[in-house]
């Protein structure tokens, strides 16, 4: 088993090397662009090599070119041609042999005189947590430089292998708003985690900060304000996601069940019109977070049917509709309502696959 990441690394190239990343990033993606329209054309794959390419790109680039196109090719395909993919996002990719990183430069062949030459470009690995260092020991795969604003990213792909837990010890974990998350393993051990009502009160805040400068029509504060909460969101996901894995790791759990949901769950009471937004949050992000630590510890990640998984018993199958803080059924069973969905999720029927719906 092995799962494959992608680490992000801002990367700070000189003027002239970052007009000359440019000028690749489009020619990279016109030649796929007129190799897919080829493709298409012929309705078959092509059997062009490097040579047979004239633009100026490295010759490993222009591989690389060739393979994206085929793989876009085959999509196209598959779905009958009924939309002939174009790409538009400038970018440009190198194969794992034609790079080296040395965690302060990324070395690759850009375009110099019409020349292929390697050119070291500075490359920043910021890293809180130093998730980024650890990952970048392992055997790195493609390497993708695109542009993200205004800022170069370099993205390296990184195959990690995994051993998979023996045995079969489940854990159901419940996503929500009231409380972010809430584990029970398959021996009754519970654990709450994140804090919904902190988070409320902080996405409020973000909130009322942007109508003020919307009063005052500062559109770029409220672009950046609108980042910052996407950004501190996104740091909730990354420390629920650890903590929930950390707890299935101290339980020995060997697979985590989730409920398969839509992208945003939207809250029944969204009652006061602009705090709307306060009921989304993205349990998609938090879902494939929790998978991809998971499976880095050889813990399988299940989802599951969510229908009626907090409302019924788990010990009688029998619906209910809790009453204040706890659920209570009449076979007896009664328990702190927000860990009923957990305690069924463990249980629920598992959907085939990893049909994760985005
Ligand atoms: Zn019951």
């Amino acid at each position: 088993m092995s799962q494959i990441i992608t680490v992000q690394i801002k990367i700070l190239p000189t003027k002239e090397q970052a007009s000359v990343l440019e000028r690749m990033s489009k020619t990279y993606i016109q030649a796929i662009n007129t190799l897919v329209f080829e493709m298409i054309t012929e309705k078959k794959s092509t059997m062009k090599s490097s040579k047979d390419i004239h633009v100026p790109l490295p010759s490993a680039v222009k591989n690389q070119a060739i393979i994206d196109a085929k793989s876009v090719f085959k999509k196209a395909r598959k779905n009958k041609y009924k939309s002939v993919p174009v790409l538009k996002k400038p970018v440009c990719v190198w194969n794992n042999q034609s790079y080296s990183f040395n965690y302060t430069h990324i070395s690759i062949p850009i375009m110099v005189h019409g020349k292929a030459s390697k050119t070291p470009i500075r490359a920043l690995v910021v890293d809180k947590d130093h998730r980024n260092l650890e990952l970048l020991k392992h055997k790195l795969g493609t390497l993708r430089i695109t542009k993200k604003g205004n800022k170069w990213i370099a993205q390296i792909s990184i195959t990690i292998p995994t051993t998979p837990k023996i045995g079969t010890k489940v854990m159901g974990v419940d996503l929500g708003l009231k409380v972010p998350a809430v584990a029970v393993t398959d021996d009754e051990k519970v654990r709450f985690f994140g804090n919904g009502r902190k988070n409320k009160y902080k996405r409020r805040k973000f909130r009322s900060e942007r109508k003020k400068l919307g009063k005052r029509k500062k559109l770029n504060a409220i672009k950046r304000s609108r980042d910052r909460e996407q950004r501190w969101m996104q740091d909730q996901d990354h420390k629920i996601s650890r903590s929930i894995v950390n707890f299935a790791k101290e339980n020995k759990i060997t697979v985590i069940r989730l409920e398969q949901l839509a992208n945003i769950r939207q809250t029944t009471r969204t009652s006061r019109k602009n705090e709307k937004n306060l009921h989304t949050w993205s349990f998609y992000r938090l879902s494939q977070f929790i998978e991809y630590k998971a499976n880095l510890e050889g813990i399988k990640v299940e989802y599951v049917n969510p229908a009626y998984t907090s409302q019924t018993c788990p010990k009688c199958s029998e619906n209910n509709k809790a009453q204040d803080r706890k659920y209570k059924c009449k076979c007896g069973f009664e328990k702190h309502r927000d860990i009923i969905g957990a305690m069924n999720i463990r249980y629920a029927p598992v959907l085939d696959g990893k049909s994760h719906s985005a």
